[in-house]
């Protein structure tokens, strides 16, 4: 184990090459650490009492707040709302802002590389205000040519929609270039992170996203805590997504006043030992740092990826350098069923995924059905990736064909 895996208790406890990073990574034991200290001696509900345990509690929600604030680099706290994960974020954007800024024959643009989760909330504001879906088709490398993206953005564009970095492709997209172009005519764009978060700084400020979505369960936080950033002019402006308690300053019997942001997105009991979880995992995230992470990530990955290239029969999507992956590697084996390929692995004591990774749209768009992915996080060693290699070099053979 290098020293960052014996940060992660789960290693300890279970023998595996844990490959599905991408999917949800592990937590340290700061992370778990935080959760039970809040169980343990903070625990009461937030925002709600005032005696001493439930401003406790108020605290750890807010501090884990104030942790994602630094993180992004958001302007104010405020603007920081905590959800259950990307997809809700995602979802509250399309149905408080889509459903109130997009009109009959206006258009929303979304990128082909995009989590179905970052699709299907575009596709009902369009289906329910009679919209036009348009989408930013990527190259066959996976790059997205600001030429198209500009050509595409038109007066009647409201949303640009896009991932900074893809779950299939692992590339950075151009987001502060693709923002010019939508505030240019008008637009906002709305910025997926789940998979930038955990690997690359996030400055949404530098970016100037409208929107910024993530989920803490793949920044090594828990499961159940999520994101949505948004302007304060913006987030201002929306009507709330969910009612009730918690969001609201007065209510009468007919009518009510909307509490001050963040709050009035945060309906009901709010996750706080989520949001102590998350803060720790930032915490613990700055400490090892981006470049460390991205020199670890690069040094396991870079591994495999290089064996990988020279394999014949071996297809990896997206970009021939590893270094514009972000540790995802995503490929195909002629004449195996991705299936059989996450069997096999499973059967090696590797975990991987297999399927359309939630992504149909853009496999369909590369020319594939199902794919297999393999994704690493800096706490993935060289050995893992050539216990993976090794697997993998098997596999044509144990289908019963040749190397
Ligand atoms: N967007 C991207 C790019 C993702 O990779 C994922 C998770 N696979 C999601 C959105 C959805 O995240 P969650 O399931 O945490 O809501």
């Amino acid at each position: 184990m290098n020293n960052y895996k014996s940060d992660f208790p789960l290693f300890s406890n279970v023998d595996i090459v844990y490959l599905d990073n991408a999917a949800t990574a592990q937590r340290p034991k700061a992370v778990l650490d935080a959760e039970r200290d809040f169980y343990l001696y903070h625990n009461a509900n937030p925002l709600r009492g005032i005696y001493s345990l439930s401003v406790e509690a108020t605290e750890a929600l807010e501090n884990g707040r104030r942790d994602v604030k630094r993180f992004i680099n958001a302007l104010s706290s405020d603007e920081i709302i905590f959800t259950r994960n990307t997809t809700e974020s995602l979802n509250l954007i399309a149905y408080s802002y889509g459903l109130t800024h997009v009109n009959e024959g206006d258009e929303v643009l979304v990128s082909i590389t995009e989590h179905h989760s970052d699709l299907l909330p575009w596709q009902m504001v369009c289906r329910e205000k009679k919209a036009v879906l348009k989408f930013i088709d990527c190259e066959q490398d996976g790059t997205i040519d600001l030429d198209k993206v500009e050509s595409l953005i038109t007066d009647k564009t409201k949303i640009v929609a896009i991932a900074q970095v893809s779950n299939i492709l692992g590339r950075v997209n151009p987001i502060k270039e693709i923002a010019a172009l939508a505030h240019k005519k008008g637009a906002v764009i709305v910025v997926d992170g789940a998979q930038s978060t955990p690997h690359i700084p996030v400055n949404v400020q530098d970016m100037d996203a409208d929107f910024f979505a993530f989920s803490g369960h793949k920044l090594y936080g828990p499961m159940g805590i999520g994101v949505l950033y948004g302007k304060r002019e913006l987030l201002d402006d929306m009507p709330p997504f969910l009612s009730g308690g918690e969001m609201i300053e007065t209510v009468s019997r007919t009518s009510a006043v909307y509490a001050e942001l963040p709050h009035k997105f945060e309906a009901g009991t709010v996750n706080a030992a989520g949001a102590a979880g998350l803060g720790a995992a930032i915490k613990y995230v700055e400490s090892v740092g981006f470049d460390a992470i991205h020199k670890l990530e690069l040094e396991a990955s870079s591994y495999a990826f290089e064996r990988m290239q020279k394999m014949p029969h071996v297809h990896i999507i997206g970009s021939d350098k590893a270094e514009e992956h972000n540790g995802i590697i995503t490929f195909t084996i002629d004449d195996v069923h991705p299936h059989d390929v996450s069997e096999i692995f499973a059967s090696d004591n590797i975990a991987i995924r297999a399927g359309h990774h939630c992504a149909q749209p853009l496999l369909e768009h590369l020319g594939y059905r199902a794919t297999v992915r393999a994704s690493f996080a800096f706490y993935n060693t060289v050995d893992d990736a050539k216990k993976f290699i090794e697997s993998l070099e098997t596999i044509r053979e144990r289908m019963g064909y040749g190397k």
